[in-house]
Order: structure tokens, then sequence, then C-alpha cells
């Protein structure tokens, strides 16, 4: 079936669905194949439930006129979200990098949509499917697109760039991510300047952290560009931002404006820096920033505040990787309490570089005069230090309770990759 019969068929059904177990009446459903499902198999059951049409890419389960047979489902897909996204004539806003795209996002959608009707990427939904689903949730009263995207290999930005074809863009950081699929930090900065090839190459605008060295340079000749700067003398930047507050939640001034934040982390301060950087260059007005910005909590275990008893907790068990445990210690050092401890669990998905990253995280905690640390995972458990080491969490488990009514601990840090699922955690306090 040609592409714009197919978009006819979705423009009249009501959204794309691909998990049978949400489909509504009118859905179009599509038939994605994964490691551990073939949805294919789903397809009489999607119709049952009353999607319109099922596209699949496997002619077994062909079942009569509801089913559209194509090569490759997930292919499809994706040119559909393409030719949408063609026929929308609206502006996106694209962001990847290593670590804050998320909280970034969030940040940048809740300041958009003070001014324009808004849609943005939900939750994490920012692979090669996630990316296609966020295009085919627009509709023409759409007025503003604001699209995450993540990467683990190369060309990855640059095959979304393809599809969601963005007007604007900000890379929130460089840092050590997916290193196994990157192979290196070269190959991180190189991934996720695809986005910036992709926005030179269509001259199309580039908002920018202008004291971040890798941005600059890779920048300097690009014109259409605007910048922020986060402290006061920088004469190039566009505008500028100020930390005024960090113990612990984020405070930064702007303009005339003072913005208190729920948002904890020095490293924050930079994806706060870019929502109002962004908001400032769509004119919204600043107290409608303050108010958006203001307003955001994070949840889903990123840098959440989380007070058991007498303890308070810095719950940031969403994920790890070397740049964001190395932000998150280097915070966690600059407050002031007494009485810290941390409890890290391994950083996953770094290949070859992880016995050594490892090893600069333990080697970070001693620089910063964290004595009190746990350490837990198989990685962790390999370096060297005088840290208390589990094999897992179960070990853990048995010896965090007495330990911790032993010690005089106050406020802790939890940290580790999503599969460590460290907000296990929160029920030993
Ligand atoms: P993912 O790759 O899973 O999509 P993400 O890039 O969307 O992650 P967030 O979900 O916004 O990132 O934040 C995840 C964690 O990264 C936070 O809890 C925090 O520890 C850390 N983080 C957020 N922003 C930054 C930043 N600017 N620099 C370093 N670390 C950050
Ligand atoms: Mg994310």
């Amino acid at each position: 079936m040609e592409i714009a019969s197919l978009h006819e068929i979705f423009l009249r059904s009501k959204g794309v669905v691909t998990d049978t177990r949400k489909i509504e009446e009118n859905n179009l459903f599509f038939a994605l194949v994964g490691d551990h499902f073939n949805g294919n198999e789903f397809a009489v059951q999607a119709i049952e439930k009353g999607a319109c049409f099922a596209v699949i890419d496997n002619a077994n389960y062909h079942i009569g006129d509801r089913t559209i047979l194509v090569q490759d489902s997930l292919k499809t897909l994706q040119e559909l979200a393409k030719y949408h996204r063609q026929h929308l004539g609206l502006p996106i806003l694209a962001l990847t990098g290593s670590n804050g795209k998320t909280t970034t996002k969030e940040l940048l959608n809740a300041v958009l949509s003070k001014k324009f009707k808004t849609v943005a990427t939900t939750g994490n939904l920012n692979n090669h499917i996630g990316v296609p689903l966020t295009l085919l949730s627009m509709d023409q009263s759409t007025e503003f697109g604001v699209v995450e995207m993540g990467a683990n290999h190369a060309k990855e930005i640059e095959f979304l760039c393809d599809i969601a074809l963005p007007d604007y863009g900000y890379i929130t950081n460089f840092g050590k991510a997916h290193l196994e699929g990157f192979g290196s930090l070269e190959g991180v900065i190189h991934a996720k300047s695809e986005l910036y090839q992709h926005l030179i190459e269509h001259e199309k605008t580039i908002f920018y952290n202008l004291e971040d060295p890798i941005q600059k340079k890779k920048l300097m000749t690009h014109t259409k560009v605007y910048g922020f700067a986060l402290t006061k003398h920088n004469p190039a930047s566009d505008i500028k931002i100020e930390l005024t507050q960090n113990h612990p939640f984020v405070s930064v001034h702007f303009n005339d404006t003072e913005i208190r934040t729920n948002l904890i982390g020095s490293y924050n301060f930079t994806n706060i820096a870019a929502a109002i950087c962004v908001g400032s260059y769509f004119k919204i007005d600043e107290q409608d920033i303050k108010v958006a910005i203001s307003n955001y909590t994070p949840s889903n275990n990123r840098s959440q505040i989380v007070e058991k008893g007498k303890v308070k907790i810095i719950l940031d068990a969403y994920n790890a990787n070397p740049s964001s445990v190395q932000a998150a210690l280097n915070n966690f050092a600059d407050l002031e309490q007494k009485n810290k401890a941390v409890i890290l669990g391994d950083m996953l998905e770094l290949g070859a570089e992880a016995a050594t990253e490892h090893q600069n995280i333990v080697d970070q905690l001693s620089e910063h005069g964290i004595e009190n640390a746990y350490l837990i995972g198989e990685n962790f458990y390999k370096t060297k230090g005088s840290q208390l080491k589990f094999k897992n969490f179960e070990e853990f488990k048995e010896a965090f309770p007495r330990t911790l009514k032993k010690n005089k601990d106050d406020l802790f840090l939890i940290k580790g990759s999503r599969a460590m699922a460290l907000e296990r955690t929160l029920e030993l306090f």
C-alpha cells in the first residue's frame, strides 16, 4: 500500500497503537516484532478489540480486508511518521544528549505550552519506535512539537532526524553514557552531533550552552545559534542565567526574574537554563516561564527527595553512567549536612571501560571525602577502596539495616543503573 493511502487511513483513525492491551475503538494497530513478542500474533485480537485496521508483516496472519500486509511494519511505521510530519507544517524542537534529556524535555514543554499547543514525547519514548509514535500523536491543531531522541549507537540520531525533520535542536551534554555502543567519549560526541549536522545542513536554529567547550567548538561556524551563558560576563550570550541557590533545590535568576525550582542537583541548572533560553527565544512572557519551571516536579526516581523519618534521601535511581554519577557526587559533596552517605549501584553498558570507570567513581568518593559509601554490584565489588561493597542487592539488603542503625547518617544519595532498581532500598529505611 502506498504511504499516502495509509496516511488517509491513519487520519481517519483514532491514532496508532502497537500494544493490543491499549487498543481503543478505531485505533490503527501496527504489529511490531520484538525480541520477546511478535505483534502479528495479536492482529486478530486488535481487530476484535475495535482497531480499524491492523498493519502486519507476516502473511500467515492475513485475515481479510481489515489487515494491511506490508514488508516491514516497523519501517512502514517510520515512513508513515515521516510522511505525516511533512504534512504537519509545525515547528519541531529535537533534543538529545547523554543525560538530562527527559528532564529538559519536560521543562521545555512546560515553558512552550504557555504559548503554544504542544505535543511532546511521552515519558522516555525516544527511540526508533517512540519518535515515530510521538510524531503520529501530533495533529493539525498542534502548534509545536518537542521530540526527545535517544541513542546508544552511531547513526541513530541521524536516522531519527530524517524522520522528525526538526527545525530547532538542543544537545543537553556529551557524557560517558552507553560507551558499549559508542566505543568512546569521542564516539558519543560524534553520534550526538548528528543532530547538529542535520540542523546545520538544513539551516535550522540550534540552542546551546556557551560554556560547554564541546558545544562551542562544534557550533563555531554556524550562524543560526541562540546561546545561554551561566555566568554574568559572557558577552557572546543571548541570555544570561545565574545559579543563585543550590541547597538542595536549584534556584536561578535571569533578567529580573528569580525562579525557585523543585529540582535537586546543580546539573539541573543547565537543564533549567535551556528551558529559559528557548522560552526567551520564542518570546514567552517571563512570568509564564517562571511559573512553568517552578511548578515542575520530577518523578520516576529522577532526583526526587524522599523523607523517611529523620532521614532525607535523594533518590536518583532512574539510571546512572559515569558522567551523571560524577555530577551527582559533585552536587552531593557540596551539600552542607554533616552525616552523609551514598548508596551506589553498578553503571551498566560500559563495555571495556567498566572496570576503569567504576574505579574512577570510587576514587572520586575519596576525593570528595565521602566516607560512608555502600557500593552494590559486580563491577563495584571489584574496585579498590575502603567502602562497604556488596556483590548484589540481596547481600546489601541483608547488611544495610544493621549499619543504618549504628551510623547516624541523615542524608543519603541513591544512584545506580536502571537494572539495579535501587529504589528497592527505600523499604530498608
Ligand atoms: P535516558 O537516556 O534514560 O532517556 P535522559 O537523558 O532522558 O535519560 P533524565 O531522565 O532527564 O535523562 O535524567 C536522568 C538522570 O540523569 C537524572 O536523574 C540525573 O541523575 C542525571 N542528569 C540529569 N541532567 C543531567 C545533566 N545535565 N548532566 C548530568 N547528569 C544529569
Ligand atoms: Mg529520557
